[in-house]
């Protein structure tokens, strides 16, 4: 076969049925989860001012490598956006809404990333934030809706990560003593992460490079240098998983890619995937980052789960399959007439799955269809029906052939169906 003239772009795929039904149902099962918690829907923007996303912050890989930026026709500095937190709190800043504000999203983000197997440049996120609330409760329960979200996937096999980070007034003493670690251990760390380390030591703690993991292993770890209120405010978080019975593993140094972040930290990681690619989510505080979007100093707590690398891990564990949904009814007709068109829309508006056969195929042709389509019952019109007023039904499994009137097929068909 010639190759397409356009195929979709490096990053990028159509999701197809029956996947996309399957991607639905996922973020239905999400959107109940999310709003049984107390969380309103948000639909943010696709794109935003550049300026929305470079408070992310500038040493992350998301902002100097991975955002699609642009000019549009009217000189705005635009970027698609990489994830949705960042939205949520403009969001928050432009209708200050009553706080504790919370809300849950899902949809697409964009990222100029090397494309493989559950890394795309246009992939699909759901999360939920709460913005103005210090209350590390919010931090447990925000944990305990990704966890639930997972065990109703069927997902058993993801580990949660923890990890606090302390307030911001607790980071220069840990970037020295970062600074002064890393600094023996030059020539033991990767070319890439001695340029990180000049520009935030912290991020180095985040290099998934095979050689620099002994050298971080040993690092410093933050809740040696943070303040009192962050320590209880961490011990809160790990009383209440707990108490909630959720599994958890202290990962004390857990930093994940933004910079952001403040407090408690967390990630998901399916073990059924491999490495590289193993986040299914992650999220964790973001004290500062309202008031650098122009707003109140409020805090913020959140969560994104990454939607294609979830399946991919229900793939893997064999659970929450993609359903084909087979059709309740298949309308066979042999007639010049409009019979089967209208009669496959009465069908539909009754509630039923109805599907047909076009282009005046032959009767044979169309019991193959039908056969396939996988209804139980088939209805056929034929030139003698057509002129009689009424429909053969025909149980596909075998049994007879019945002609019933056109005025008590619905209640027929009604006490065939399941
Ligand atoms: P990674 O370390 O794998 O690059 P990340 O830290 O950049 O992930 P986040 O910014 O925390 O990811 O986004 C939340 C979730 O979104 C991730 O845990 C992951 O499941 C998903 N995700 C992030 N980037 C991609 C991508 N390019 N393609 C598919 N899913 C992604
Ligand atoms: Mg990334």
């Amino acid at each position: 076969m010639a190759r397409p003239l356009f195929q979709a772009l490096p990053g990028t795929r159509d999701i197809l049925a029956p996947d996309s039904q399957r991607m639905r149902a996922l973020v239905e099962v999400f959107a109940e989860e999310a709003e049984r918690a107390g969380f309103g829907q948000i639909v943010p923007p696709m794109f935003e001012d550049l300026g929305v996303f470079t408070r992310i912050g500038e040493s992350t890989d998301i902002v100097t490598k991975e955002l699609y930026d642009f000019e549009d026709n009217g000189g705005r500095r635009i970027a698609l956006r990489p994830e949705f937190t960042a939205s949520v709190c403009r969001a928050y800043v432009q209708s200050r809404p009553v706080p504790p504000w919370k809300s849950w999203y899902a949809g697409p983000a964009f990222r100029q990333e090397r494309a493989q197997k559950g890394r795309y440049r246009q992939f699909d996120q759901v999360g939920a934030e709460a913005i103005g609330s210090h209350d590390p409760d919010l931090d447990t329960e925000l944990i305990a809706l990704a966890v639930r979200f997972y065990q109703r996937l069927g997902l058993t096999d993801v580990t949660l990560l923890v990890n606090t980070l302390g307030d911001k007034a607790d980071r220069p003493g840990y970037l020295d003593a970062l600074r002064a670690y890393f600094g023996q251990h030059l020539d033991a760390l990767s070319e890439q992460s001695r340029t990180t380390l000049e520009i935030n030591p912290l991020r180095v703690l985040d290099s998934k490079r095979p050689g620099d993991a002994e050298i971080i292993a040993a690092a410093p770890v933050l809740l040696d240098y943070i303040s009192d209120e962050a320590a209880a405010a961490y011990r809160r978080v790990i009383d209440g998983l707990t108490a909630l019975s959720i599994q958890f593993v202290e990962a004390p140094r857990l930093v994940r890619g933004l910079d952001y972040y403040t407090r408690t930290t967390f990630e998901f990681a399916s073990n059924a995937l491999e490495a590289a690619q193993n986040a299914v989510g992650g999220g964790g505080r973001y004290d500062g980052l309202v008031a650098d979007l122009g707003g109140p100093d409020d805090p913020g707590v959140g969560f994104a789960l990454g939607v294609d690398r979830t399946l991919l891990a229900c793939d893997a564990e064999n659970v929450f399959g993609a359903v084909e949904t087979a059709a309740d009814l298949f309308v066979v007709a042999t007639t010049e007439g409009t019979e089967a068109l209208a009669l496959t829309q009465q069908l539909r508006s009754e509630g039923w799955r109805v599907e047909r056969a076009y282009d005046g195929r032959s009767m044979k042709a169309q019991m193959k269809a039908a056969n396939k389509s996988g209804a139980p019952v088939a209805l056929i019109i034929g030139d003698t029906e057509a002129a009689d007023g009424t429909v053969s039904v025909r149980p596909m499994a075998g049994g007879d052939q019945v002609v019933v009137s056109r005025s008590d097929l619905i209640q027929q068909l009604k006490d065939m169906l399941p």
